[in-house]
């Protein structure tokens, strides 16, 4: 059991005792942020909440939520709980809709970084002797600095080749013997077609082992692709610039997903209401971390959505609290024709086809003020038309038993839907607004 765990003392201690330590952690943490920072003081206040009010876990309900635009009103440095000078690390997120929100880090959170992810990068099975390719975009963005910092606490290679250019991607794969790589999922089926494109073969032609993904929400039909398409183990990876980055989780080897838990407290809530929500239920996750220094956050509502579950002991013998795969950002979910409708869902059909390639996305458009879904498709490998239109009914029927209307489905030759860089653009709404 034990070569699979980083920490066993910490990542398979009793549950009690995990609660105990989350309890004591809770309770500094609110007295930390009270002492040192004057929104969470004034907060704190108004709510009539001190570190003393904080008798039991279930007590944090009574903390005020702090949302992505609460961020953006103290971009970039207005949360921070130290002096300036204890910063030695900043990271940002892409900021696509508005300030992009900041992560602040001491040294301490440096450190606490590199220990979460290579906890989690060691659940996926990174050892040593393994050769990582890390094909996040170096930048701002905390994906491939998180990744680097855990394979090198490891004592992996990490090959820092960054995103983009796929063609010496795929040299470098091949050249350097790499064993494991890290990008989001759309890209690695991306990086398949490419390769097949060179004229090698995935399966054949190159060491990889391990897959570690994240940065886009997935579905598990997605994942058993890539897996078949590169002849791997593909691992999920979740996190927030608001909360630390990526290593918030780590997925064991039965692909459950434990929170660390010791520094990340989970709960998911009715998105609608803000009420806490029993295990099980899903909801929208909120999250509180216990022992940043830099930039705590409190109760800090995702807008992603998921179930938790706090009582079993998996399989692997990792007590923390698992949650399920994201089922995707509240902000992703769609009304067409008063139907909500996640892009997963239509992913989690089409991927199920062998024939479908990796990459598709949704046109939204307004026909005679009626709202018309198209998915367009890529065929994994070129077809004939009438090929194609098999595929395109067919696609059809399946999409409809999930959405219940009909869809227009158009199947695309491979390589034909553009790549939207880092993260897959899954969907375009060009439907007139009232
Ligand atoms: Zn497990």
């Amino acid at each position: 059991m034990a070569e699979n765990v980083w920490d066993s003392k910490i990542e398979c201690m009793p549950l009690k005792e995990l609660k105990d330590l989350q309890l004591k952690r809770l309770k500094k943490m609110v007295d930390y942020v009270f002492r040192n920072n004057r929104f969470y003081r004034d907060r704190l206040k108004e709510a009539k909440i001190s570190s003393d009010n904080i008798r039991s876990l279930k007590d944090i309900e009574k903390i005020p939520f702090i949302t992505k635009q609460d961020l953006r009103g103290f971009y970039p440095f207005g949360l921070v709980c130290t002096e300036i000078d204890d910063i030695v690390e900043v990271h940002a997120s892409s900021g696509t809709t508005g300030k992009p929100v900041v992560g602040p880090y001491t040294k301490n959170d440096v450190e606490l970084w590199a220990e979460v992810m290579a906890r989690s990068l060691w659940a996926n099975g990174l050892r040593k002797h393994d050769i990582m390719q890390n094909a996040y975009g170096y930048g701002l963005f905390t994906g491939a600095h998180g990744f680097e910092k855990g394979a090198q606490k490891i004592g992996a290679v990490v090959i820092t080749i960054s995103s983009g250019n796929t063609k010496r991607q795929i040299t470098i794969m091949k050249d350097f013997g790499t064993t494991a790589l890290v990008c989001t999922p759309s890209y690695s089926m991306y990086m398949a077609e490419t390769a097949e494109f060179m004229g090698l073969n995935p399966l054949k032609d190159f060491n990889l082992k391990i897959g570690c993904f994240g940065a886009e929400a997935w579905s598990e039909e997605m994942r058993s692709n890539v897996e078949k398409r590169w002849g791997i183990i593909a691992h999920e990876h979740y996190g927030l610039t608001e909360i630390i980055g990526p290593g918030i989780v780590s997925e064991c080897k039965y692909k459950k997903l434990h929170i660390n838990a010791d520094h990340f407290l989970p709960e998911v809530i009715n998105p609608d209401t803000g009420e806490t929500l029993s295990p099980g239920e899903e909801g929208e996750l909120v999250f509180t971390t216990l022992t940043k220094e830099g930039m705590p956050i409190l109760r800090y509502r995702t807008r992603d959505i998921a179930k938790i579950y706090d009582q079993m002991v998996c399989e692997c013998g990792r007590t923390h609290v698992k949650h399920s795969t994201i089922k995707g950002r509240s902000d992703d979910m769609l009304i067409i024709r008063g139907t909500n409708i996640y892009p997963g869902q239509i992913e989690s059909v089409l991927m199920k086809n062998s024939e479908v390639g990796g990459n598709w996305r949704m046109v939204l458009t307004t026909e005679e003020d009626v709202d018309t879904l198209t998915v367009e498709v890529e065929s994994k490998a070129p077809i004939s038309q009438l090929e194609a239109m098999d595929l395109e009914n067919s696609l059809k029927n399946q999409i409809k038993s999930v959405i219940v209307f009909t869809p227009r489905v158009t199947v695309l030759p491979p390589n034909s839907i553009p790549q939207a860089g880092l993260k897959a653009k899954r969907v375009v709404d060009q439907r007139k607004k009232e």
